[in-house]
């Protein structure tokens, strides 16, 4: 097999330190011709697992075909039919756990790059002049949906495309939901996020902002008072966990939600030009080794803190950072304090945090979530001095919506409950998907729940018609 068939066609990023003191995006992205040498990698497999792989199975052997082909308005046809945000997810989907782990290629070699060709795709649309397509014939029944992150969204857009009148009603006075308020500028910049809500506004998509449903108005006023005939949940899974350690309420210690919140939707990176100003101390430390906790960290320096770091429980093995994440923490100089728990926070008399207190652990036997037991190693107390504490050890549903909504079944850990085979809640036509039901998870996990959902609302609102 030829040299080039073996390697991926490398991401080109900018300069770490450089980054590392800015909000502008880290990834650059391919050139046309890196990424017609990139797909011209793919084997064309006849039963490709790739799609399989992929939560909204875009059929990605065509696509390749057609950018390696250099047909990249009809790429963008095939892409945008399969998946409503591709230029979000071919930036922060985990395309080495989905589409690129079952990559044929990967058995031998590198994947072929399809997240890197995604992007790609939706960036060279975004460089051409906007077409207006048609709208579809309206049909008569309504649609709302509650959230407008990336299940409420992906819904609302492949209802729209099926010609149902949809409104999504958001919290927040900007949609995007986790993709506006938690992941930062430098993985995905806002002007992106912009520009595929545009699009899906384009197909007729109504977003209505600053409408808390179960506070605004109830879920069942949708139906009784609005004329709404079916309703998607995708309220995500918002509401920060916390670890229960003294010194957890010290000036100083922010939930990982907040601090990206005030950073990201509220913009602190630009006061005084904005309204909110952020408190950032020359170090910081980030409880936990997610996707959150690298974002958290990584703005935190960006921020202006000297020293950022990671502690975490458990080792670099159990982290489910993304790897690229990872990497670039590592490049831009984030230190990861792997094996340390801690069990206080310290402040000063004034109230300001200004210590982390630790116990060194090591890995015992695996859990109930099949990763190794953390276990404390006696007498192994020490402090890490700190001004910044921000906990990112996870997040749950807010149960606003269902605490106001009669009939509404959750699970053990506030999560809505479906039908065994449909994205329905225990309310007839009230429908679910995303962090709502699995808790925090994917954009494309969420976003795959969205077109599950409108497929089913489809079928159920069509069988409603023929009944009358
Ligand atoms: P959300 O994105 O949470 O959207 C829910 C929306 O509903 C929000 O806008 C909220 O304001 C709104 N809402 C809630 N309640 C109401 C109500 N009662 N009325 C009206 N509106 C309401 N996933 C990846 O795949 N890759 C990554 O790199 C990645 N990085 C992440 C980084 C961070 C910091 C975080 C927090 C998560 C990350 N994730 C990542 C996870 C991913 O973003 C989520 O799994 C995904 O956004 C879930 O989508 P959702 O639509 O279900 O919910
Ligand atoms: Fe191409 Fe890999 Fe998919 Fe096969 S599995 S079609 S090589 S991207």
């Amino acid at each position: 097999m030829p040299a080039k068939r073996i390697t991926k066609t490398p991401m080109r990023t900018r300069d770490a330190k450089l980054r590392a003191t800015d909000f502008v995006e880290v990834n650059i992205g391919y050139k046309a011709e890196h990424a017609i040498f990139e797909a011209e990698r793919c084997l064309r497999c006849q039963q490709p697992p790739c799609t399989d792989g992929c939560p909204v199975h875009i059929p990605i052997p065509e696509l390749l075909h057609e950018v390696a082909a250099g047909n990249m308005e009809k790429a963008v046809d095939i892409l945008r039919t399969a998946n409503p945000l591709p230029a979000v997810c071919g930036r922060v989907c985990p395309q080495e756990e989905q589409c690129e782990n079952n990559c044929h290629m990967a058995k031998q070699y590198l994947p072929v790059g399809i997240g890197y060709l995604e992007r790609f795709i939706a960036d060279w649309e975004r460089s051409q002049p906007k077409k207006k397509k048609p709208k579809p014939p309206q049909r008569p029944q309504k649609v709302a949906v509650i959230g407008a992150g990336p299940a409420g969204l992906v819904c609302a857009g492949d209802l729209a495309r099926l010609g149902y009148p949809v409104t999504v009603f958001e919290g927040l006075h900007a949609p995007g939901g986790v993709l506006r308020y938690g992941i930062p500028e430098f993985r995905l910049p806002k002007d992106i996020l912009d520009w595929e809500i545009e699009l899906l506004k384009d197909m007729g998509v109504e977003i209505v902002c600053n409408v808390i449903v179960g506070k605004t108005f109830k879920l069942d006023d949708l139906f009784d008072k609005m004329g709404f005939s079916a309703v998607f949940i995708g309220t995500g899974a918002g509401l920060p966990s916390f670890l229960g350690i003294p010194g957890e309420n010290l000036n100083g210690v922010y939930s990982a939600n907040e601090f990206l919140t005030r950073i990201n939707l509220m913009q602190s990176y630009d006061f005084p030009n904005t309204d909110t100003p952020l408190y950032v101390g020359e170090r910081v430390a980030v409880i936990g080794a997610g996707n959150t906790a690298m974002d958290s960290v990584r703005s935190a320096l960006r921020m202006g803190s000297k020293e950022g770091m990671i502690v975490y429980r458990r080792t670099e093995k159990e982290m489910t950072a993304r790897q690229e994440e990872y990497e670039h923490a590592i490049e831009e100089g984030i230190q990861f304090r792997w094996l340390t728990n801690p069990i206080e926070i310290i402040g000063d008399e004034d109230g300001w945090v200004t210590g982390l207190k630790c116990l060194k652990m090591e890995l015992g036997e695996p859990d109930a979530s099949g990763r190794a037991r953390p276990i404390a190693i006696k007498g192994s107390e020490f402090i890490i001095p700190v001004e910044n504490v921000i906990l990112s050890i996870g997040t749950s549903p807010n149960p606003l919506l269902v605490n106001t909504t009669p009939g509404l079944e959750t699970n053990n850990k506030g999560c809505l409950v479906l039908e065994a085979n449909k994205p329905q809640t225990s309310r007839k036509r009230v429908y679910a998907g995303g962090d709502a039901v699995t808790g925090a998870a994917t954009v494309i996990l969420a976003a795959g729940a969205g077109k599950d959902a409108a497929t089913s609302i489809h079928a159920d609102l069509m069988a409603d018609l023929a009944e009358k």
